[in-house]
């Protein structure tokens, strides 16, 4: 049985591989979600057949309540709560990573065994790490789900109790490791676990604003890493494999994300980006320009080339369906239309891209922030829907602007921007932005699905 669950740990691996290099497209994406479950389901039967069961009644009751709840909330979740529950399951796995090592670790313990030299230094990482990761992600769930101010939480001297805490945390672990110790290892094993998830609590406190995506994504590699290590602890191969792929493939969306932001991790960590401002969402200063949807109507009609640049709003509105028929519509006139995504559109990696896949608009019509931008000056009419902070133009021409030299779409270069949303309020980063009151900007206020209705059914008016 055992070399049976080796070979089928062999294609659970090489599933998810598969599945990761699916996931790089959204044409494919589906494709290899389904597969990367696939190799977990082999993983998983081939797990249980492989060990000596106990308890099985708990086990199986375990199994139906986490898979039905799991199932119900991932059906029943708006899409705008999504990075929430990315930043709650994620929580669940590093938290299930560290009850394991613990209970390994208490179980030797209890035996009079030392920590097995091999597994206790993984044992111990998988504690911390597992630890602050729970524990981060239910800060980042609250965070999210406004159960708690989104905004920084700082206090002085946070960074070095920080650092106090990880060093003590790792000094019981490697005390626990050597043995031989006054304090029981025992409690040096439990301290350091809720040490570490006080830790996880201070480190995600200080993020906010619109770094909340990268501290999702650091967490969800941290989760990995300590997933990786419980596959040391238990001999599991198919879990280091399972762990370092998403460990690794977190660390990459962690940079990448900074990346987009033009920040670096560590001031994304340690930055306290997005303390509201003074004077923030105030409006910035100058001539607001309401427009109407006919005169909207008749802007794109006429135009050679529309850019839809969808934000966060969108996804608030569930506009995707009314956006692509807008799109169609336009196209059907001889318009070019491009949709120009930036990478943190929305609350969560690729939202855009989801919700417009879910309106079934072509990908070859979506535009990366590369290729986009030097689309803009030839655009005659941008329409900016729902979207806030990734199209201040101050992140390119305020230096005192907290989002200053993030990378944005440069939709003002357009001819005519249209913005719709339903008032002057600022976005996530509770920045103002001074793209809504410059002279080729028209706002057309209103919920964003009734307004693009509204452009539609002008547009049709329009001979
Ligand atoms: P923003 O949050 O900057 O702005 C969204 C805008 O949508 C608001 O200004 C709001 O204005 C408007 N809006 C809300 N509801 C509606 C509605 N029903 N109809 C019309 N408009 C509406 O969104 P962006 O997408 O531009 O930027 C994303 C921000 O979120 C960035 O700061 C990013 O860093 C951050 N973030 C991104 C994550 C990601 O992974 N993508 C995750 C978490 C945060 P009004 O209220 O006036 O209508």
């Amino acid at each position: 049985m055992a070399s049976a669950a080796e070979a089928a740990y062999m294609a659970a691996a090489a599933l998810f591989v598969g599945g990761v290099m699916l996931l790089r497209a959204p044409a494919t994406a589906r494709r290899g979600n389904l597969l990367a479950a696939g190799g977990m389901l082999i993983a998983l039967v081939f797990t249980l057949l492989a060990v000596t069961l106990r308890h099985t009644v708990w086990l199986a009751a375990a199994f139906v309540v986490g898979a039905a709840a799991g199932a119900y909330v991932a059906r029943a979740v708006k899409m705008t709560a999504m990075p929430q529950l990315v930043a709650l399951f994620n929580g669940m796995g590093g938290g299930a990573a560290a009850l394991i090592s613990l209970d390994e670790a208490l179980s030797a313990l209890s035996r009079h065994a030392p920590l097995a030299a091999a597994t206790a230094v993984p044992g111990m990482l998988t504690l911390i790490i597992g630890s602050v990761s729970f524990a981060g992600s239910l800060i980042a769930f609250a965070k999210l789900q406004e159960l708690m101010t989104g905004r920084p939480i700082v206090f002085p001297g946070q960074n070095l109790l920080n650092a106090f805490l990880l060093a003590v945390a790792v000094a019981a672990g490697v005390l626990a490791v050597a043995g031989a110790h006054p304090v029981p290892a025992g409690v040096l094993v439990v301290g350091l676990t809720l040490l570490s998830a006080v830790l996880g609590v201070l480190f995600v406190l200080p993020v906010g604003g619109a770094d909340m995506p990268v501290i999702i994504s650091l967490l969800n590699s941290l989760t990995g890493l300590a997933a990786a290590a419980t596959g040391f602890v238990l001999e599991n191969d198919v879990l280091v494999v399972a762990g370092a792929l998403v460990g690794a493939s977190g660390t990459i969306l962690t940079v990448l994300m900074a990346r987009a932001m033009n920040r670096s991790i560590a001031n994304v960590l340690f930055g306290a980006f997005g303390q509201l401002q003074t004077g923030a969402g105030q409006g910035a200063e100058g001539v607001v320009r309401p427009t109407s949807p006919d005169e909207v109507a008749v802007l794109l009609a006429y135009a050679r080339q529309v850019v839809i640049v969808p934000g966060y709003g969108l996804a608030v509105a569930r506009a995707q369906q009314e956006v692509k028929d807008l799109s169609d519509a336009l196209a059907a006139r001889g318009v070019q239309v491009l949709f120009g995504i930036h990478p943190v559109a929305g609350r969560m990696p690729g939202h855009m891209n989801v919700l417009l896949a879910e309106a079934n608009v072509p990908y070859d019509r979506l535009y990366e922030l590369e290729q986009v931008n030097p689309e803009f000056p030839r655009t005659d009419v941008v329409l900016v829907i729902g979207a806030n902070d990734v199209v201040n133009p101050a992140a390119r021409t305020d230096p005192t602007s907290p989002i200053y030299g993030m990378p944005v779409l440069n939709v003002d270069q357009a001819k005519t921007v249209v913005v719709l949303k339903r008032s002057m309020a600022p976005g996530f980063a509770g920045i103002d932005n001074p793209l809504f009151v410059r002279e080729n900007t028209r706002m057309l206020f209103g919920d964003a699905r009734a307004s693009v209705a509204a452009l539609l059914r002008e547009l049709r008016e329009v001979a």
